[in-house]
């Protein structure tokens, strides 16, 4: 392999920087990022920490680690280091990451009012009695005693982090936590020394950073992730942000740099572009002289290399990007750029912790695979031959062909459009949903390197054809159509009286097939495709109306931090919006709408309407391959996984599940039983 030379372009983004007592081996550094693992899934953890490590990146840190139960997040599961039972988890990890060279560190943290403390009971507490961020609990107002507690469990859970090994541990005074609570303006109503003054609303955040200073700083960098911008005037203008910086900037040996916003700093791709938060992240470096990391979504080389010219950062931070390729590092360092999975920018990852569940990425269907299922970004067990016929080069489909190409089968991957990818093609030309074609590019490009994986594109295969073509193996991903009879969430059965013209579903849209006149989106399916519909339409200069069965537009999108977005940039292009309404009659130019709460109906006239609400498998393929017995392997059909369906054909998903199908099928094809089974990661009695 090619590797970077001293004098190369990306060279400058390999060079060691010294962290306080540490140094990084390189400037690749992931940020602590959520996990929906923490202290629930140890081992699982552990796995996909040292993948990083192992992927090139210098520095790898942990997700938000609680210093103390009165700082517990359920149902969220977050690292924690409450006492010396914790420590054995984390000092795994640590120890997984050392192993590969890269420095660990961890994040401490005390959410103060936010956490509503549901596993460990405790009150929570904050610099005021307020409520918590999702329960009707509020905190108890800290006083003196409480605060001195506070220093003494941070500085407990700091000595406990260095024996478990850590290189760099974390003061943590930003996104509205407990030391967020005490510089706030506005919250922070106290009269005595920690109230009033900036200097006194810094005063323990600076206490944090001088005792844990003193206490592991011999050993272990000081790193501090401190809003650049402030937290808006109400609470921490961004000049007063800019005097915390000046006052406190030579006390930690690492400035991590965010913004106010949490929604625009792990912004989504539909509203945000690599690199974008320079502008108000750059004073920092030149302001204290101390190495800076920040994020930005960055997947290019040469951007990473433009931060460091232009001065802004000394490593490039990354919790996105390094979820989505953990070998991005080593790629770059070896000169394969088109080996780089690129980041999309969906935040699945995002939404998965936020759903208390472990994370996931759509590009990179390993990610949390590591330990449960022994699953290697990279690596792939060998093939045992033959040759194997994918029929849908969508997300699964392409997926699977570029495992089984890699494991060396002679791969035949077919497809009825003109263009490979499926519905990541389709949806990706919507608005917003551009960088969506990654998952697309990156197979494809794979892929066009492989002989032994051809790609046939311009035919639908018939079972007969697929029969015929006598392949060892045979993998159906034909995907699945949107529904045009309004059977979703909200109706069980198909809405009566429908007519045959002016309904419309959203794969007609996709196709270019656009209704006329005033246009009614009826979205049950909740997340991005109603919405982003709905500006599709608007934009082509269609009187909209965005009907939704959910309390808000687009309101799974909660969970990918853009339903407020989402929202604004409905209302923004003129889209009427009525939430918590179903449709329940259309006649051609009046729609009946009813409320979900009393039934009651009313009409709104509409020429046409769109329904966005549930899709059905396209399994006609897979049933007739099979002969009809695909429900019983045994008596012949899908004999011995010969033939399987993948994707959404079987159960409509996200993307992130139809490459994660077409992954399994691709690693699993040829292999069974304990090989492939996943391991449970459980606390046992
Ligand atoms: P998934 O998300 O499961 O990958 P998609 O809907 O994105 O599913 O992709 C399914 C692909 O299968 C589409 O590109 C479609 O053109 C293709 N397809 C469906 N039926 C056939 C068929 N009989 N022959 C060839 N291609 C097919
Ligand atoms: Fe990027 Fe989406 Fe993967 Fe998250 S899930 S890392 S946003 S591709």
């Amino acid at each position: 392999m090619p590797i970077v030379q001293e004098n190369s372009r990306y060279a400058p983004l390999f060079e060691s920087v010294r962290i306080g007592p540490v140094t990084a081996p390189n400037r690749f550094y992931q940020v602590p990022h959520c996990t929906g693992m923490g202290h629930a899934l140890p081992q699982t953890l552990v796995g996909m920490r040292a993948m990083k490590a192992e992927g090139g990146w210098g520095v790898v840190c942990t997700e938000y680690c609680s210093i103390h139960p009165s700082s517990d997040n359920q149902p969220y599961p977050n690292a924690a280091l409450w006492d010396d039972g914790d420590l054995g988890n984390l000092a795994a990890m640590a120890d997984a990451v050392h192993a590969h060279g890269a420095l660990a560190g961890v994040e401490l943290w005390h959410g103060g009012s936010s956490a509503a403390n549901l596993a460990s009971r405790a009150p929570s507490i904050g610099v005021r009695s307020m409520p918590s961020r999702y329960d009707p609990i509020q905190s108890q107002r800290m006083d003196r005693a409480d605060i001195r507690a506070l220093r003494r469990w941070h500085l407990d859970a700091a000595r406990r982090a260095r024996r478990a090994g850590f290189d760099i541990v974390y003061v943590y005074p930003s996104h509205g936590y407990l030391v967020a609570e005490f510089l706030s303006r506005s919250l922070n109503e106290r009269t005595d020394e920690y109230g009033g003054s900036l200097e006194n609303r810094m005063r323990l955040f600076r206490e944090l950073l001088e005792e844990t200073r003193a206490a592991v700083g011999d050993r272990c960098a000081v790193a501090v992730r401190f809003a650049a911008n402030g937290h808006g005037e109400e609470h921490l203008s961004a000049q007063e942000a800019h005097d915390v910086v000046a006052s406190l900037g030579h006390l930690p040996d690492l400035w991590d740099v965010v913004i106010d916003d949490y929604e625009e700093e792990m912004g989504s791709s539909r509203f945000f572009r690599e690199g974008g938060l320079e502008e108000r992240v750059a004073y920092v470096r030149k302001l204290t002289g101390k190495p800076v990391v920040s994020v930005g979504r960055f997947t290019s080389p040469d951007s990473m290399l433009g931060q460091l010219r232009r001065g802004v950062v000394d490593f490039i931070g990354a919790a996105r990007p390094s979820i989505a390729d953990p070998f991005l590092p080593t790629k770059i360092r070896e000169g394969r750029l088109e080996d780089i999975r690129e980041c999309i920018g969906c935040n699945i990852c995002y939404a998965h912790d936020y759903r208390g569940a472990a994370l996931r990425c759509t590009q990179n269907p390993t990610m949390g695979e590591e330990w449960r299922s022994g699953w290697h970004p990279e690596k792939l067990p060998p093939g045992t031959g033959g040759s194997v016929l994918i029929v849908g080069a969508g997300p699964a489909g392409l997926e699977a062909a570029h495992v089984l190409g890699k494991r060396g089968y002679t791969v035949s991957l077919a497809d009825a459009a003109r263009e490979a990818g499926g519905r990541v093609t389709r949806e990706s030309r919507l608005p917003g949903l551009a960088e969506w074609a990654r998952v697309r590019d990156y197979r494809l490009g794979q892929i066009g390197r492989m002989p032994n994986v051809t790609l046939f594109l311009d035919g639908r295969l018939t079972a007969e054809e697929v029969r015929e073509f006598g392949a060892d193996y045979v993998l159906i991903a034909t995907g699945a159509r949107w529904r045009a009879d309004g059977v979703g969430r909200w109706h069980a059965t198909p809405i009566a009286g429908l007519p045959a013209r002016g309904v419309y579903t959203p794969d007609d849209i996709m196709d270019g097939r656009l209704p006329d006149g005033d246009v009614l989106l009826f979205d049950d399916d909740h997340y991005y495709l109603g919405p982003v519909l709905a500006l599709h339409l608007a934009a082509g200069g269609a009187r909209v109306r965005y009907v939704t069965s959910e309390g808000h537009a687009g309101a799974w999108g909660e969970y990918t931090a853009e339903q407020t977005r989402t929202q604004r940039s409905l209302i923004e292009s003129g889209v009427e919006i009525e939430v918590n309404t179903a449709l329940v009659s259309f006649d051609g130019s009046s729609a009946g709408l009813a409320c979900i709460y009393t039934g009651r109906v009313h009409a709104a006239a509409a020429c046409a309407v769109v329904l966005v609400t549930s899709r059905e498998p396209d399994e006609t393929l897979y049933r007739s391959v099979t002969g009809g017995a695909a429900d019983d392997p045994e008596a012949g059909g899908a004999a011995a996984g010969r033939i399987q369906r993948i994707g959404d054909c079987r159960q409509p998903a996200l993307i992130a599940n139809a490459v994660y199908a077409g992954h399994r099928a691709g690693r699993e094809l040829g292999r069974t039983g304990e090989a492939v089974a996943p391991r449970r990661d459980r606390v046992r009695i």
